[in-house]
């Protein structure tokens, strides 16, 4: 990749860009915007795992704690290849932004660690996830900076970070993650509350005709690219609503019908082949060709910088709704606005997870357990409300949704911002249970 498209594609400098922007239209205080546009915290950590084969191998990881005006640090850790300096900065930066969305009392942060999930072994990747917990163990904590699953990780990954920051503090400590299983204080919805908060925006969209010609989803045509929690779960909401998802996508492929795919089917198929290709009733083709594909509703639900300056153009879709973290690049996205397709933003429409999350978070500090219903219902009331405001303030300032949600989320740190300043404010890290 040449260093001029390096640039465009920096999802750090994508999200600095929109906190900047963002920033002159509520005139906001120099101080709280240049700290938006750095990070509380970095932390670079280098360990030794034990491979099967008993061989050692030395591991990068991070865990980068963006802002705290609202709470302590929220956010994911991912486990990929590309993970690198600039993309956890930027995810942890969206984080923060995020929490502000939903207005939850969180702040943003984000992990990751580079390497190959697919080519390791369980037992490999449970050392590994061992080596990195002791590395972040005195920078984590219930009070301070609660970790959860992102790309690649899922509730085993987080039971074992469970138990392995428990036996660094020398007690049981379970709301140091969230996204745990249920029998270890998992919340119920949890699994499935990234697609559901997708399915509850996407609906009040419809609902306040924010978008030409969606007035329902019955029929309504979908492409879902990538098919993990959040991709996989969309997909199967959108078939049970009645719309037809004509495309779905995975690390290896694509496949389409433009009649509709029985998602259940793909689901089965993929769960037994661990891939997509080769379903039946169902054509393969790439994923670059389902992004440009004619549909109602396209939803990125894998990784960042997918919809650029290269193929914006030939995007089809009347409103896409970004469950994955940066899909769509700054500059794509201002080509997008003037085109007047729809982008439901990441901070808005992946919100759910992060707000089950701190159901989560609330029951194991509170000794609770919700039900399903209840953890819904409240989902269902947060992701409404701030639909609504979001589409308000863009409207308001004459703006997309994306700065519309930057707008309102920056308005709400900006109300926290002055606590920073006030004697004792940093007392949380001395109840870090360390
Ligand atoms: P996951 O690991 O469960 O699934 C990722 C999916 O993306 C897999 O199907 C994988 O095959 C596919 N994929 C990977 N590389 C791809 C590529 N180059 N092209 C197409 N597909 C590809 O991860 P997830 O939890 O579903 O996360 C997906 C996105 O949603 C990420 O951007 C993540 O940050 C975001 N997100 C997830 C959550 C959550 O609660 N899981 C919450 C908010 C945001």
């Amino acid at each position: 990749m040449n260093l001029l498209k390096m640039a465009r594609t920096n999802p750090h400098q994508n999200a600095k860009e929109l906190i900047i922007e963002a920033a002159d239209k509520i005139n906001l205080e120099p101080w709280i915007r240049d700290a938006l546009l750095t990070t509380h915290r970095e932390l670079k950590v280098y360990f030794p795992v034990q491979m099967d084969d008993g061989s050692i191998k030395n591991f990068t990881g991070y865990r980068i704690q963006h802002n705290h005006m609202r709470g302590p640090f929220k956010g994911g850790i991912r486990y990929h290849w590309n993970v690198n300096l600039n993309e956890v900065r930027a995810l942890a930066t969206w984080m923060t932004i995020k929490c502000g969305v939903v207005d939850i009392p969180m702040g943003g942060g984000k992990g990751g660690v580079i390497c190959n999930p697919k080519d390791m072994s369980e037992k490999e990747l449970e050392r590994m996830t061992r080596g990195f917990v002791q590395r972040i163990a005195p920078i984590i904590g219930p009070n301070i900076d609660i970790p959860a699953p992102d790309v690649y990780t899922n509730a085993k990954v987080m039971s074992w970070i469970v138990d392995e920051y428990s036996k660094c503090v020398g007690k049981k400590v379970l709301a140091v993650v969230t996204g745990k299983p249920l029998e270890l204080g998992g919340s119920e919805g949890r699994d499935k509350a990234t697609a559901k908060g997708g399915l509850f925006v996407l609906k009040e969209i419809i609902k306040e005709k924010y978008v030409k010609g969606l007035d329902s989803l019955k029929d309504k045509t979908v492409v879902v690219q990538g098919f993990g929690n959040a991709g996989a779960t969309f997909a199967q909401f959108m078939y049970e609503e009645g719309a037809k998802v004509i495309a779905v996508s995975d690390s290896k492929g694509a496949i389409v019908n433009k009649g509709g795919l029985d998602i259940p089917k793909v689901i089965e198929h993929k769960t037994k082949t661990k891939c997509l290709g080769d379903c039946s009733d169902a054509a393969n083709t790439t994923n670059e060709d389902i992004l440009e594909m004619d549909c109602d509703i396209l939803v990125p639900a894998a990784l960042e910088n997918v919809i650029t300056m290269e193929n914006v153009e030939r995007i089809k879709a009347k409103l896409i709704l970004e469950l994955a973290n940066g899909p769509v690049t700054t500059g794509a996205d201002k080509v997008l606005y003037k085109k007047k397709v729809v982008v439901i933003p990441d901070v808005l429409a992946n919100a759910g997870g992060v707000t089950v999350s701190y159901f989560e978070w609330r029951q194991n500090l509170d000794e609770e357990h919700w039900s399903k219903e209840e953890v819904n219902k409240k989902l269902e009331k947060i992701m409404n409300r701030n639909t609504k405001l979001v589409i308000e303030t863009a409207k308001k300032h004459e703006v997309s949704t994306r700065l519309g949600a930057y707008i309102l989320s920056m308005g709400r740190i900006a109300e926290k911002a002055p606590d920073e300043l006030k004697e004792g404010h940093f007392n949380c890290y001395m109840n870090n249970n360390l």
